[in-house]
């Protein structure tokens, strides 16, 4: 079926063709319930009509024009992005990677302004994900993923996610940043504690040390709220947005405050293709949609609905340990029998026509679009139940 690519993805049996909302069709003509959303990517669903019409209507005035000017439409993005956060500022990528690329650049560089280039330590979390270019891969703590491309960058130092003790043990005056994931995603939806969060906005104060929060996966809308960092109450002095924030266009961004936005200075930093104007007129027109009480309250209600039916499914069958995440960034927990195969039972719930996620071999995690309703999430449960129910039987 791939005879061009290179072997790094294992790509599912089928080709999709097309879909519509939460739902999509294979080139055989076969419908799916889409709770993958493309890996937390298609927030509204697929072809929105709003999203269509930006798009369109963006591609016959202007696609590019470079960085040598800004235009309406990534001024337009930032303007929100701005508006509703902490920040003041905004720097445009094009994915996850180079928008956290970004932040640990300026973290480095606003040390190195202020205090001289011995402020040069980034700390980081056992298991967080923060995407594939050499420096995110190294900072993203899971090794697999890193030690076959050494020599790696320095100055990098890993904590266990959520212990407030090794955070306040790790971070001193050689500190420019802590990274951190509200919840991690990729490594089975594990949400921060509260105290957690708090701890590193003091020990960053304490060390004139940078917060970053990683909401590329949490981020616009996906946890109920239009980011993460809006429910725990602690601000970041950088954020990073991708996966959603193009509703399935390829755009990412680093957030920031008028303190550190100055050590970007001209010159400093760039992407050719970052703030392209077909990238921000999507984002912005999904911005508009994510951020409505209507998409927040659904994706609080959806997430409430689709956890309590997975935890009963999980009851039931004995599959589940346990159904964690927040609004529709949702983790279900492989009971002992089960532990290891999640990939074997998302891909039988493909071929039951549901499309689910994995985080590791123990999590099904879920991402659904945040317009998600009862007809498509009762069809996409009752397929997983059935999946379920084979599975078990089978063994
Ligand atoms: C997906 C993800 C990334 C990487 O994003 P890309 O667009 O694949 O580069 C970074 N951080 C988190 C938390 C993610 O979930």
């Amino acid at each position: 079926m791939n005879r061009y690519l290179t072997p790094n993805f294992a790509f599912a049996p089928i080709i999709p063709e097309r879909g519509l909302g939460s739902r999509v069709w294979d080139t055989q003509g076969r419908e799916y319930i889409d709770l993958a959303g493309g890996i937390a990517v298609n927030a509204l669903g697929h072809c929105h009509p709003a999203l269509v019409a930006a798009l369109t209507g963006q591609a016959g005035k202007l696609w590019h024009i470079s960085n040598l000017y800004t235009t309406e439409a990534a001024q337009a993005l930032a303007e929100r992005l701005t508006k509703h956060t902490f920040a003041d500022k905004v720097f445009f990528c094009n994915s996850g990677a180079e928008a956290n690329e970004a932040a640990l650049k300026l973290a480095r560089k606003y040390a190195r302004d202020h205090f001289g280039s011995g402020k040069n330590e980034i700390v980081a979390c056992t298991n967080a994900f923060h995407g594939r270019t050499l420096f995110t891969v190294s900072v993203g703590g899971q090794p697999k993923y890193s030690h076959d491309f050494a020599p790696l960058p320095a100055g990098i130092r890993h904590i266990p996610f959520n212990d407030v003790q090794a955070l306040r043990g790790a971070v001193n005056g050689q500190t420019c940043a802590v990274i951190i994931e509200p919840v991690q995603g990729e490594s089975g939806v594990l949400p921060a504690d509260a105290a957690f969060l708090q701890a590193a906005r003091e020990v960053c104060d304490r060390h004139q040390a940078a917060l970053i929060f990683d909401e590329v996966q949490t981020g616009m809308g996906r946890t109920g709220r239009l980011f993460a960092y809006q429910q725990y109450g602690t601000l970041p002095d950088i954020l990073t947005s991708a996966k959603a924030l193009g509703g399935g266009f390829p755009i990412g961004a680093m957030l920031t405050t008028d303190r550190f936005a100055p050590s970007f200075g001209p010159g400093t930093h760039g992407s050719t293709f970052g703030g392209n104007p077909l990238a921000c007129a999507v984002g912005a027109a999904a911005f508009d949609v994510i951020n409505s009480e209507a998409t927040l309250d659904n994706v609080r209600v959806q997430g409430e609905k689709l956890r309590g039916r997975l935890a009963d499914i999980g009851r039931r069958y004995g599959v589940f340990d346990e159904v964690r995440g927040q609004g529709l960034l949702i983790g279900c927990v492989l009971a002992g029998a089960y532990r290891g195969r999640a990939g074997e039972l998302s891909a039988a719930a493909l071929n039951a026509g549901v499309m689910v996620l994995v985080a590791g071999g123990d999590v099904l995690r879920l991402a659904p679009s945040l317009l998600l309703n009862d007809d498509d999430a009762g069809e996409g449960l009752a397929r997983l139940e059935k999946t379920v129910a084979e599975w078990v039987t089978a063994g």
